[in-house]
């Protein structure tokens, strides 16, 4: 029997949030491949092997994956959220361009799923409204330099900004520097809406103004989104939206 790789998308945590195509391809896997806490989203069942691995090990992760569908796996390998969000199907991608030649003939597919910031955006209002970008603070796979330069840009381009892995115990100290340098350029009331944990039961949506936002607010499991110029809180609620239009 021919085998498959899908990487799959779990969205942000609520199994409501599991879109039904990803569910398909799960009932039908003989392998599911991934970073533990995602693979233990996966009930476990007969049939069904469970691979768990640590989070700093994708492309042997991915590799592992190809290998098991060149032998015939229906392999799925599970990210949270989107998988093409700073996630696995990029690592899965690397793997197989730099991989033998009879890879070629797998059938590979990716399947989406929500990503955290527009879980998050939803909670929040709709502080993606207008024009945004994504960026990732974590420095592992890239130099801190190009993350302050592509910040200071965003800020400078008036974008809304989702921030995902703002915080690591690794590394505490660049999310305050995030902070210092959007208070640098940015007015005091620009509205920051700290999503932790959404649509699990930790969930937890903060809405501050930069002028209050603190390092601590954000941790690992959060997704920070930063308002443009624009982005404003409704009176009376805790409504944050960013209006579809820029007056000229
Ligand atoms: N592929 C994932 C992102 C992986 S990077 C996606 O599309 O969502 C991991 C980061 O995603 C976390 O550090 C956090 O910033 C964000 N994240 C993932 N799940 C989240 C959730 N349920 N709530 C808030 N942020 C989340």
């Amino acid at each position: 029997m021919s085998g498959w790789v899908v990487v799959a998308g779990l969205g942000p945590g609520a199994q409501a949030l599991v879109t039904p195509e990803v569910t398909a391809a799960l009932a039908e896997a003989t392998d599911v491949v991934g970073y533990i806490p995602y693979v233990r989203r996966v009930a476990p069942r007969p049939g069904l092997t469970r691979h768990e691995s640590d989070n700093r090990v994708e492309l042997d992760r991915a590799r592992h994956a190809l290998e098991l569908a060149q032998a015939g796996g229906r392999v799925v390998v599970v990210s949270s959220g989107d998988p093409g969000v700073f996630a696995m199907a990029s690592a899965l991608f690397e793997a197989f361009e730099a991989g033998p030649p009879e890879w070629r003939a797998l059938d590979i597919r990716v399947l989406p799923g929500i990503t955290a910031m527009l879980a998050a955006s939803a909670k929040a209002g709709a502080p993606l409204g207008h024009d945004f970008c994504a960026i990732n603070l974590s420095d592992n796979l890239k130099p801190w330099a190009l993350i302050e330069k592509r910040l200071r840009l965003a800020v400078e381009a008036d974008f809304a900004m989702a921030f995902y892995n703002p915080r690591s115990v690794a590394r505490p100290e660049g999310f305050g520097r995030v902070l210092y340098l959007l208070r640098e350029t940015c007015e005091g009331a620009r509205l920051i809406v700290f999503a932790r944990a959404v649509s699990t039961p930790d969930e937890e949506l903060r809405i501050v103004t930069l002028a209050d936002a603190r390092p601590e607010m954000a941790d690992m499991r959060t997704v920070v989104i930063v308002g443009s110029s624009q982005t404003r809180l409704i009176p009376g609620t805790r409504l944050v939206y960013t209006p579809r239009g820029v007056p000229s």
